[in-house]
Formats: structure tokens, sequence, C-alpha cells
């Protein structure tokens, strides 16, 4: 899959070169389809947001605060919602510039970043309207692409790139499930394959921001960081590293209890399957 597979919706080839953690810049162009969807509505407002870049406000799709309740997390810390999934919300787009980010980071991206969304985004983007009243999976998909393009335009920190890819691939998850009896056999593995892969992507940039950015990244601490990395490691059969983020973790006086003990859970179900695979390797011989 490509990195930005849909952001022709926004004018931009699909097939863009770009290597997520390097610090080239590319150019864009072209367009092409569009989706919506329905519900989430009970809980969705119109705010008019104030973009950074071109100075121009919009209106934006925003979950209304207090308004859902948080059932839980899986293990990656996704947030699982009773009533909707808002991390489809998360995404700011410009329709006028093209500049995307999550609404967190919305604002604070410096003037050197601006400019070059000015000279690098916005001459190409032919714009996409996003009628209706709530996003689907698919719209939100796209969504995060553009920002994850305005993220590497823009030169921003590798953390913020990770956290956007984190983030694809709990949409990805979250389609999936959401969707999981609409979609086809075909349909089903491509969405597993490209949760990983951005899974890949995310663990490769938070890897890079734990040992050059300062804590908090994203709004973690070191601690959340290394449980991060410990779990996308063994999600990605990467045994090795998910070992060594465990023992760092378990060496680390400010790990609590809490995630001492899950990450105990994590050291038992890496060692079986080390375990499994030497087995499988030695019965090959
Ligand atoms: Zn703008």
């Amino acid at each position: 899959m490509s990195l930005f597979s849909g952001l022709r919706e926004f004018g931009f080839d699909e097939d863009l070169d770009m290597d997520l953690y390097d610090e080239d810049l590319l150019k864009p162009r072209k367009k092409a389809k569009k989706k919506s969807s329905k519900r989430d509505t009970d809980y969705l407002l119109k705010k008019n947001i104030d973009c950074p870049c071109c100075g121009i406000d919009f209106e934006a799709l925003v979950v209304r605060s207090g308004k859902i309740t948080l059932k839980g997390h899986d293990e990656d810390l996704r947030p699982i919602y009773e009533e909707l999934d808002p991390l489809k919300y998360d995404v700011l787009v410009c329709p006028i510039c093209g500049y995307a980010s999550m609404a967190k980071t919305f604002d604070t991206s410096t003037v050197t970043q601006r400019q070059k969304i000015i000279n690098y985004i916005t001459p190409w983007y032919t714009g996409a309207s996003f009628e209706g009243y709530s996003y689907s999976y698919d719209t939100a998909i796209l969504r995060y692409k553009m920002a994850l393009l305005c993220d590497i335009i823009s030169d921003s920190k590798s953390s913020q790139r990770a956290y956007t890819c984190l983030k694809l691939a709990w949409l990805m998850r979250g389609k999936l499930e959401y969707e999981y009896d609409y979609l086809d056999l075909s349909q089903r593995k491509h969405l597993e394959a490209d949760e990983l892969a951005f899974l890949k992507r995310a663990y490769d940039g938070f890897d890079i921001a734990y040992d050059t950015e300062k804590f908090p990244v994203c709004g973690m601490d070191e601690v959340t960081i290394m449980y991060l990395l410990a779990i996308l490691a063994y999600r990605l059969q990467d045994y090795d590293n998910a070992v060594r983020f465990i023992y760092l973790i378990l060496g680390n006086s400010n790990a609590s209890q809490k995630v001492k003990d899950k990450i105990l859970e994590l050291k038992d179900k890496t060692k079986k399957k080390v375990k499994e695979l030497q087995e499988q390797e030695e019965s090959a011989v």
C-alpha cells in the first residue's frame, strides 16, 4: 500500500515517493472521488476554527465534550468509547489552504512550518468537500493522511509523525471492527495489513523520538513511550526490541506497579512466542 493512498481526493499524487522520517520534500498534484457516512451526529457539533496558515476561518466537526463515555483501552493505548469513535474527528483540515493537523497540534506550528504549507501544499491543494454531519472511516483515514503529508512537508517532529501513523493504524482497526460485516475477506485482509504497516511506521518514529526528543512526547512521559514501544514491537513480532523495552521499564523507578504488572504479562507472552519460534526453527532443521 502506498503511504498516501487515497489522497488523490485532495489533489495529490498517491504515489508520492516520500520517506516518512527523512527531510526531503516532494511535489504533489491531481484529484478524484469522495464519500460520507451517517450516525455519530448526536455527539458532534460544528465549530469555527481559525486557520493559522491562511488566516481564514472554517467550520469543522468536533465531538461534544462530556457527551461520550470511555469504555477502556486496547493494549496499545487506543481509547474505546461507548457511543462513537472520536478518533475520526481528531484531524482538522482547512478547506482553503489544505493545512491539516490533529486538533491538539493545529495551532502549534511555527512560522517556518506554516510557510512550508503555503509553499508546498496550498498550490496543489484542490480541496475536498466533507459535506454531511459525520465522517465515515474512509473519510477520516483520508483526513489523517492529509495531516501526515503536512507533518512531513512541515518537518514536524518524528513523534508527531509517529502519532499520526499510530492513530491511522487505530482507524484501520476501528473500520475493521465497526464495518466487519460489510467487508469481504480481501478488504479485511487489506485493512489488517494496512494497520500493521502503520503500526510499524509508528514504532519507527517513536523509536527515533525516544532517542532524540525530550519528554513528554505527544503528551506521553518516558515510561508510557517505552510501554508503547514494547507493545508495538511485540505486535510487529520484533521480539528482540520488545524484550529491550520490557527490561527498560522493569528497571525504571518511575514506572508504576500497574505498568510493571502489565509489562510482566507482556514478558510472559513474548517468552512464549520466542520459544515457539525456536521450536519451529528446530523442527525445520
Ligand atoms: Zn488555511
